[in-house]
Parts: structure tokens; C-alpha cells; sequence
């Protein structure tokens, strides 16, 4: 494994800079590229199990964090308001979950519509001391995969279920490598919501999911969220430092709070289950995983650049060129590269981890083929240009960690 902040600087994925501020890491255009493609198939695998996307404002009023009981639960971490009147004080916001409850209270609720599943790719904030910032696995601003389910009691325990499944998807295609599941359990102190019979009973019911879904895992007392005991899928750090990257977490209480409700097939007002869930974490720690974990050679479907075009020789560049533009046009991220000796040039490719090299010389050119090179090493026989291009595109679209199609 290798430091993701020393590999971040090397590929040009992320950068900081002290005037923008400590634990505010700046996305350079590769980083973004990555990010991006993660961003987008999270958001489909999402749409395809159900949920609806919303956009929400990363800061709020107030008493948005009064009422959801962050102010008195989780203030320390929050920065301060800003205050523009007496009766008009802005937050950065801790977290997504009370707007996710006032798109459910946007109108009437009835049973027919739950589960009511609400996901947003959203900032939030955490007011981290400088001393503990560093890279992308510490940071104040976050932009968290973020998902909210609403729904009856019955259906809690298939919703986790269904969770579990996604989340475990959603890491097999990235390449996650999880170190362990938890169960996060509530411990002594102030800092939970004092409520034994709702603890009792979110407990039970992830407890009944963990083992539906056949999953070994650990107790941790102490380390629930305020409102409610959860699900932890932990990844360990280049330092062997365990962090949370996904989430599941029940919650009978926030419903309340927010005076949500929902008309049962009897006529009758009901009160929601309101479920907290993140299949990938927050961008930046799923980055910080995701760079060391691959050692910076990110599967190719993520891959800031996925093949870079090597033309050897003026005459052949119109033939790269062409090339070039008809693997943007089917959809991939593909670079010319020239000036320098194709030795040197091909391994710069490999340190930047690009995984596939198309090499064009006047042979190729002639026959409208080219060379793949793949990141491995290994030297494929030339091919037609339309066919490469497809033979990636199947790769990319497998989400597969190998670098040829099965
Ligand atoms: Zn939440």
C-alpha cells in the first residue's frame, strides 16, 4: 500500500493549498475525472434500485439543526453560524438527513409510496481541528453519497437487507476491500439520544438484517450515531487506521421530530421509519481508500485517462487525431500524447497509470490499425481502430478490474 496523499500529488489527482485553507483539498482535473465516473454510476446503480435524487443546499437555517438534534448532539462539530440578523442565522450544514425529511414532508405521504427511497450526492461540513487534517481522509468540507429511506415498520428489516446487497455491489466494482462489518452500538454518556426502547428495537432489527444477509460482524459499543445504532463497513488506511465508509443506520426518531407521517391502507396516520444509508461514503475518504488500494492504476472504468494515444511520426498524427476523437465520441477519456521519444512517452503512460496505450506508426496508420499496450505489460497484436476502441468500451462498461473483456 502506499500513502494516498504522496500518490495524489504524483498522478495530479487532488492538491492543497494553505490559502484555500487546511482540510479543503482542491480536485485537479484528473482527480475530478475519477471522481466523476464514480459519481455517475453510483447515481445509476441508484436509479435502477429505486431511489429518487434530490438537490439540496449544503447550509441551512438554524433551527433546521435544532430540530434534528444536531445543535445538541453533534454541536462541537459544527461550525459556527453565521449570523446575518437577529432571526436569520445560516449553518454549514452537518448533514444531509434534515433536508432528506422535509422533501418527504413536501406534501401528503400515503403507504402506496413507501418505501420513499431519496439519495443526493451533497456537501456538508465538519469542523475538524486543523491538527487532524490530512489528504482526503480528513477533511472539513464532504461530499457524501447520501441516501434516505422512508418507510413502514414491517419493511425496515428488507430494506437493510437490500442496502447490505447494493453496498456490497457498489464495493466489488470499485475495488473496495472492506476490513470488517460493525455493528455500532450505543454507549454511556450524553451524547445519545436517551431513549431505551427505541435503542432496543433498532438494535434488534439490524441485528435480524446482519443475519438475513449471512454477514459476520463485530460489536462497537459507543461508536452509534446519536439517533440510532448502525451497520459500519470499515476500510483500513495506508497506516492501518480502521474508518467508516459505509453506513447503515436505523432511526425511530428523527420522524418524529419532524412531525413526519404517511395515511395507512386503514385510513390511520403513521409514523415512518426513517433509514440512513451511504453505499460509497463520502468522495473523499472513498478516495483516499481507492488510491491506495489500487496503488493510483484505478480500474479502467474510473481511470482519469483510459487510453493515450502514441503517434510516432508527423504523418500519422491526423490518423491519431481521428482516433482520438472517435474514442471521446463513444464516450471515453483518451489523450494524445506527442513531442518526446516513444520510449519516454510510454513511460510516462505507465506512470500515470493509464491503462491502455495506443501506439500509431505508419503501419498502422496504412492498415487504419493500432497497438494496444495494457498497464500490465502485456503487448496486444494490432487491431482495427474502431475494434480497440470497442474492446475498451466492454471493459468500461463491465465495471471490471481486468483490463480485458472475459
Ligand atoms: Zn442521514
Amino acid at each position: 500500500m502506499v500513502d494516498h496523499r504522496k500518490l495524489g500529488r504524483e498522478l495530479e489527482l487532488f492538491c492543497s493549498d494553505p490559502l484555500a485553507g487546511a482540510g479543503l483539498p482542491i480536485w485537479l482535473p484528473a482527480g475530478a475525472a475519477a471522481r466523476h465516473a464514480v459519481e455517475d454510476h453510483v447515481r445509476e446503480r441508484e436509479r435502477r434500485s429505486g431511489y429518487q435524487h434530490v438537490v439540496s443546499p449544503p447550509l441551512g437555517k438554524r433551527e433546521l439543526y435544532q430540530l434534528s438534534g444536531h445543535a445538541d448532539h453533534f454541536g462541537d462539530d459544527m461550525f459556527p453560524a453565521m449570523r446575518l440578523s437577529d432571526d436569520d442565522e445560516l449553518v454549514l450544514r452537518p448533514s444531509l438527513c434534515p433536508h432528506h425529511a422535509l422533501v418527504f414532508r413536501s406534501r401528503g405521504r400515503s403507504y402506496r409510496e413507501l418505501p420513499l427511497r431519496i439519495a443526493e450526492l451533497g456537501g456538508m461540513y465538519r469542523a475538524e481541528r486543523s491538527g487532524v487534517l490530512g489528504g482526503l481522509s480528513r477533511v472539513r468540507a464532504i461530499s457524501l453519497n447520501d441516501g434516505h429511506t422512508f418507510c413502514a415498520r414491517d419493511q425496515v428489516v428488507d430494506e437493510v437487507v437490500h442496502e447490505l446487497a447494493l453496498i456490497r455491489q457498489a464495493h466489488a466494482e470499485l475495488g473496495v476491500r472492506p476490513s470488517g462489518i460493525r455493528l455500532s452500538l450505543r454507549g454511556a454518556g450524553g451524547k445519545f439520544v436517551d431513549d431505551p426502547a427505541m435503542w432496543a428495537r433498532a438494535e434488534a432489527v439490524l441485528r435480524d438484517a446482519l443475519a438475513r444477509a449471512g454477514v459476520d460482524y463485530a460489536e462497537a459499543p459507543g461508536e452509534a450515531a446519536f439517533y440510532g445504532p448502525k451497520i459500519d463497513i470499515q476500510v483500513r488506511d495506508e497506516q492501518g487506521r480502521e474508518q467508516t465508509l459505509s453506513t447503515v443506520q436505523v432511526d425511530y426518531g428523527k420522524p418524529h421530530r419532524f412531525g413526519l407521517s404517511y395515511v395507512a391502507a386503514d385510513g390511520s396516520r403513521q409514523v415512518p421509519v426513517m433509514i440512513h444509508r451511504s453505499l460509497a461514503g463520502s468522495m473523499e475518504r472513498l478516495f483516499a481508500h481507492l488510491i491506495e488500494v489500487h496503488a493510483g492504476a484505478f480500474p479502467a472504468w474510473y481511470a482519469p485517462v483510459q487510453l493515450e494515444v502514441l503517434p510516432v511520426g508527423e504523418p500519422v498524427a491526423p490518423f491519431a487525431e481521428r482516433f482520438r476523437r472517435d474514442g471521446i465520441e463513444a464516450g471515453l477519456r483518451v489523450e494524445v500524447s506527442d513531442g518526446a521519444s516513444l520510449g519516454a512517452r510510454i513511460r510516462r503512460a505507465a506512470q500515470r497509470k493509464v491503462p491502455y496505450v495506443a501506439v500509431i506508426g505508419e503501419r498502422e496508420e496504412a492498415r487504419g490499425e493500432v497497438a494496444l499496450r495494457l498497464r500490465d505489460g502485456r503487448e496486444l497484436p494490432p487491431r482495427p481502430a474502431a475494434d480497440a476502441i470497442r474492446m475498451i468500451q466492454e471493459v468500461v462498461a463491465a465495471r471490471s478490474a481486468a483490463l480485458l473483456p472475459d
